[in-house]
This record gives structure tokens, C-alpha cells and sequence, in this order.
């Protein structure tokens, strides 16, 4: 069993691609489970409802996206409407039987926000705000997934969680892939993105260990230090193998040949 997440700039720009590799070894691999990110077309929905996206900066000086109740709505809608049933259509028409759930469903993936956060305001002063609706991962259940790989389905998870009330929450895709991949013992992980694998002093990586992987993470910029972070911890907690590897190419699945990419095992 295997663990496909492709990141919203590459499963839009090849979601043919994707699609096509996937369906193409839904037999072959004892099932998948796809996980697709999407952000960029919330934030291009989400401005033609005329919803400004909001930005906030933690003490620490870091900035980042903040998801009010607003935008969650429109997250849900694309994430699980628009982008997941476009990933089904399109696998479904390779002609494998592809089901789409969000992390809602069953429910599979549980998460925690916080409620009140602390961020520094435009004159520079501490202020306690409302958490957004941007939750982290406290544990996956397996059992609606574990049934429809049983019944032959390519499972495609859209990156939505249920909060500790209940509530919808946006989770990060790569989190959800690697964190299904663990509490599924699956064989593989692979990461799709829209570079070739990790660079480092200027050269791509081929294969690292677990403990590599993590010091590599700690000294590379924003996106990748994040997957690569993941696809070590995965691999320490008991996945065979995982792979970051371009999903922009025709048979983006190829790379689990270990022909491509970066490895970590
Ligand atoms: P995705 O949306 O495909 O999941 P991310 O944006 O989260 O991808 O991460 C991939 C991005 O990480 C690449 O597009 C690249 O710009 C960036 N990146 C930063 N540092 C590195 C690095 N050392 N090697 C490769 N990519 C890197």
C-alpha cells in the first residue's frame, strides 16, 4: 500500500498526469491512498467571493496565513468539492475506481486548533486574537480507508480535518499524507512537487537516511524543509520508504522505481 500526495501547483498543472499514473497501478501497488493539496486555488475562490486573505505575525516575527471562519468555508468547498472530484472524475476515467472522502469522513483525520493565539498587531504590540480554523494532527483512524482499499478503491483525501468540537479544519496536506502513511504502515510515501527533489549546495539529492533527512531539513528553505521533515519522521515511524519527486512529468508515479528524486529510507 502507498501514500501519493501532490501539491496544488503540480496536480493542477498535470492533473492528467497524475490521474493517469495513478489509475495505471491502482492493481499493482495493494491499493492507494492519494492525498491532493490545493491552497492556491482557495486563495483564487476565495477572492472572487471577495474575501481578502489574512496574514498575521507571530512574536517570533513569523508570518503566515491565517484561515478565518470565511475562508474555511470556501476551503471546504474547494477542497472537498472542486479539487477532490476532479481527482476522482480523472482517475475514474483511467478507468480505476476512485472514492473521495475529506478527513472529516469516518471521521479519519483529528485535529486540534488553537483558540486564541498571540500575534504583534501593526504598531508592533502583543495582542491575543482568535485562533483560526487551521488545525495540527493528533491522530488518524484508518477504518473507512482501510475498507475501501479492501474494496479495490484508490482513496483521494482532501486535507480537512474535525476539531476537538467537532468544527472543520484546514490541515497541511504533506501532514496528513505522512501521518495516513504512518497509521497505515504503508510501504511507500511519495511527495509530488514542482521541482525534481531536494536541492542541497546546489546539487538534487538522491538518497539519505532518516537522520540525514532531518539535519538537511533544518538548513533548507520553506516548503521542502517542512516534506522533507516529514518524509524522515515517516520513515523512522515505520514506513519503508519515502520518496520527493516532480509530479509536473507524464508518469509522475515512475519515480517509485527509485529512478527519480529524492529518497529517504
Ligand atoms: P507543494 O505545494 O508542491 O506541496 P511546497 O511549496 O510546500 O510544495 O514545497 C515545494 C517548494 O519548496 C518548491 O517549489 C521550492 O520552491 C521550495 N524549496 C525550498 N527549498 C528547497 C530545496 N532546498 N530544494 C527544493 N525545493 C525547495
Amino acid at each position: 500500500m502507498i501514500v501519493v500526495k501532490a501539491g496544488g501547483r503540480a496536480l493542477l498543472s498535470n492533473i492528467t498526469g497524475i490521474a493517469n499514473s495513478i489509475a495505471s497501478r491502482a492493481k499493482t501497488l495493494g491499493g492507494i491512498v492519494f492525498v491532493h493539496g490545493g491552497g492556491d486555488l482557495v486563495s483564487e475562490y476565495s477572492s472572487r467571493l471577495g474575501i481578502e486573505p489574512k496574514f498575521v505575525t507571530s512574536p517570533t516575527g513569523i508570518r503566515s496565513r491565517y484561515t478565518d471562519l470565511d475562508e474555511l468555508e470556501v476551503y471546504v468547498m474547494v477542497m472537498c468539492g472542486k479539487i477532490n472530484k476532479e481527482v476522482v472524475s480523472a482517475i475514474n476515467r483511467f478507468g480505476a475506481n476512485s472514492v473521495g472522502i475529506s478527513g472529516i469522513d469516518g471521521p479519519t483525520l483529528l485535529a486540534e486548533r488553537k483558540k486564541k493565539i498571540v500575534i504583534v498587531d501593526e504598531r508592533g504590540r502583543k495582542r491575543v486574537i482568535e485562533g483560526g480554523y487551521t488545525g495540527q494532527i493528533v491522530s488518524v483512524k484508518t477504518g473507512l480507508v482501510s475498507r475501501l482499499l479492501e474494496e479495490g478503491y484508490v482513496v483521494v483525501v482532501a486535507p480537512v480535518a474535525t476539531g476537538t468540537e467537532g468544527e472543520a479544519l484546514n490541515v497541511d496536506g504533506d501532514s496528513a499524507a505522512a501521518a495516513i502513511a504512518v497509521e497505515l504502515r504503508a510501504e511507500r510515501l511519495l511527495f509530488l512537487t514542482d521541482v525534481e527533489g531536494v536541492y542541497y549546495e546546489d546539487r538534487l539529492l538522491g538518497t539519505l537516511n532518516p537522520d540525514q533527512g532531518l539535519e538537511i531539513a533544518s538548513k533548507i528553505g520553506p516548503g521542502m524543509n517542512r516534506k522533507l521533515m516529514l518524509a524522515a519522521r515517516a520513515v523512522k515511524s515505520g514506513v519503508a520508504s519515502a520518496i520527493i519527486s516532480n509530479g509536473t512529468i507524464p508518469d509522475p508515479l515512475s519515480a517509485l522505481d527509485g529512478s527519480r528524486g529524492t529518497l529517504v529510507r
